[in-house]
């Protein structure tokens, strides 16, 4: 599948760097990562769902986060198969699979082979990214 084709929300740059904080923007759109451990949803354990920060759809439910002690929040699984897309994320020295929003593009993180059972995958989210939930829609 084309990943152009999923993207529902298309905003221009400057709309994005209007409607998110700096942090947002530059973890979202330009790819950054968060500190580890300095994200607010690290520990956080409460029931619920976790949107996107920048379109708002639901991405990840709090019963597959778990503690991966690597300072991200992590999750064994997306909420559904449509709600993030992957590719791959080719760096100079590395090669990773990173996570995107189905919906607009957001960058989220990376995904890696090291997660626990069922699936033996760990998606390390980044907290800025993310908007905590108690509902569903
Ligand atoms: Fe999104």
């Amino acid at each position: 599948m084309v990943f152009e084709t999923l993207v529902k929300v298309k905003k221009s740059k400057k709309e994005w760097r209007q409607q998110l904080t700096p942090e947002q923007f530059w973890v979202c759109r330009k790819k950054g990562t968060e500190p580890p451990f300095s994200g607010e949803y690290c520990n956080h354990k409460d029931a619920g769902i976790y949107r996107c920060v920048c379109c708002k759809v639901p991405l990840f439910d709090s019963q597959n986060k778990y503690d991966s002690g690597t300072g991200w929040p992590s999750f064994w699984q997306p909420l559904n198969e449509q709600s993030v897309a992957t590719r791959p994320d080719l760096g100079l020295f590395s090669r990773a699979t990173e996570v995107i929003c189905s919906s607009c593009g957001s960058h989220l993180g990376h995904v890696f082979g090291d997660g626990p059972p069922p699936t033996n995958l760990r998606y390390c989210i980044n907290s800025v990214s993310l908007e905590f939930d108690t509902q569903q829609d």
